[in-house]
């Protein structure tokens, strides 16, 4: 194969420890997302390489894999500055100008020292070209990494999406809506290294099979940065109903969120996720002030992640374009949260006004009845390619 891809891990660097777990998830990771791919991969504990014949498309693969720092375009020669030098001169590219050498010796019984090594090839190259010195701000970064098995030249580094392998943080359950925030959320979670499973409540037929899969779209879009993604669909119009019988108008908002964070926290469990993820906002709705937070928060102790709560929605909205979510989000399709909301939805609900509405019905047993009718979406990409 003709190319050869090397791959800078990003911030598990730091976690000595842990470094092994890291670097055999992103492996996996990176095979998983290039299945489909003609390709050859071998790894270190500093350096990711993979043999390819088409950069392009790999690489644009590659930046959505979660726990790469940069991606290069390698070329491995000799350790001898003549191949060096001719390598370097045959890749700078001769429509600019000004150039920098960077040399990394990773094989510290090389004789030369990083400093010197970049002086003497930066030297070798002024003579055999047309190029000049600017250290501050160069046109062209040649980087030299000497390693033991060879000498590795490049130019343009990509930049990697950052963050941790999905998977070496175990599993999160992600309250998943068509609206902009949850997918945002998802992603972010993803980014740390989370393994995202989503949960989607619908109440049909108050809500259409539209805006399901719209749902599905959006899952269907983070996935592409896990592999992994699976959708639970929670029937949940019995218990909707419920609430617009037995409970006042104005606490209809906070006593349905109560009950979808305890369908979300008794299913996290069966399925071992550890963390629930939501895409609420600090101040954004009635449901999301903090008085309201302690009530709905109140119905569980598994921490509940906001990845977005103190972000400005122009500022989810910038993330959710940069991923592609934003414009399957604003579709116009009614989520449960839309339909009987109240014209006034209580902004300091009280715990115990909560409870003693909640006691007009046997919400234990419909929450029980809509956990043990989840659908589970697995196949997820296959199974939905027509709609997507
Ligand atoms: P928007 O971007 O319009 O605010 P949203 O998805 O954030 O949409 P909110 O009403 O703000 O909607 O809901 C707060 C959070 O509650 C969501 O981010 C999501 O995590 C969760 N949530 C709301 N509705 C549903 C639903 N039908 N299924 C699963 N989770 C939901
Ligand atoms: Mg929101």
């Amino acid at each position: 194969m003709k190319e050869l891809i090397m791959i800078k891990y990003g911030e598990l660097t730091t976690k000595k420890a842990n470094r092994k777990i890291f670097i055999n998830v992103l492996t996996q990771n990176v095979e998983r997302m290039l299945k489909d791919e003609d390709v050859e991969i071998t790894k270190d504990s500093v350096r990711m390489f993979i043999r390819c014949n088409d950069s392009s498309k790999i690489v644009a693969k590659l930046q959505k894999v979660f726990g790469i720092l940069s991606i290069v375009i390698a070329y491995k020669v000799n350790n001898n500055t003549e191949d060096v030098l001719q390598k370097s001169l045959e890749i700078m590219d001769k429509s600019k100008r000004t150039f920098k050498v960077v040399t990394k010796r990773a094989d510290k019984s090389f004789p030369i020292h990083s400093m010197d090594y970049s002086k003497k090839l930066g030297g070798l190259i002024l003579k055999n070209s047309n190029f000049k010195v600017d250290v501050h701000n160069p046109d062209i970064t040649l980087t030299v990494e000497i390693r033991t098995e060879g000498t590795f030249v490049y130019t343009d580094q990509v930049k990697g999406p950052g963050g941790y392998p999905v998977g070496v943080q175990g599993k999160g359950l992600l309250m998943l809506s068509g609206g902009i925030d949850s997918p945002v959320a998802g992603y972010l979670t993803l980014k740390r290294g989370v393994n995202v499973e989503c949960l989607y409540f619908e109440s049909p037929p108050h809500t259409s099979i539209e805006a399901k899969n719209k749902v599905l779209k959006l899952a269907g879009i983070i996935n592409e940065y896990s592999g992994r993604v699976k959708v639970h669909i929670v029937p949940f119009t019995k218990i909707q109903e419920a609430i617009y019988k037995n409970c006042p108008d104005i606490y209809m908002i906070t006593i349905m969120r109560r009950m979808m964070y305890k369908v979300a926290a008794l299913y996290a469990e069966k399925i071992g996720a550890k963390i629930l993820i939501n895409g609420e906002s600090i101040g954004q709705v009635a449901s999301q002030t903090l008085d309201s937070m302690v009530c709905i928060n109140n119905v569980t102790n598994m921490p509940v992640i906001r990845p977005v709560a103190c972000l400005d929605k122009l500022e989810i909205i910038e993330i959710a374009k940069k991923i592609n979510t934003y414009e399957t989000s604003i579709l116009p399709y009614e989520d449960c949260c839309t339909i009987f909301v109240p014209k006034h939805p209580v902004i300091k609900p009280v715990l115990e006004k909560c409870i003693e509405y909640e006691n007009n019905f046997d919400y234990q047993a419909l929450i029980e009845e809509a956990i043990n009718n989840i659908e589970t979406i697995t196949n997820f990409k296959e199974e939905f390619e027509d709609i997507l």
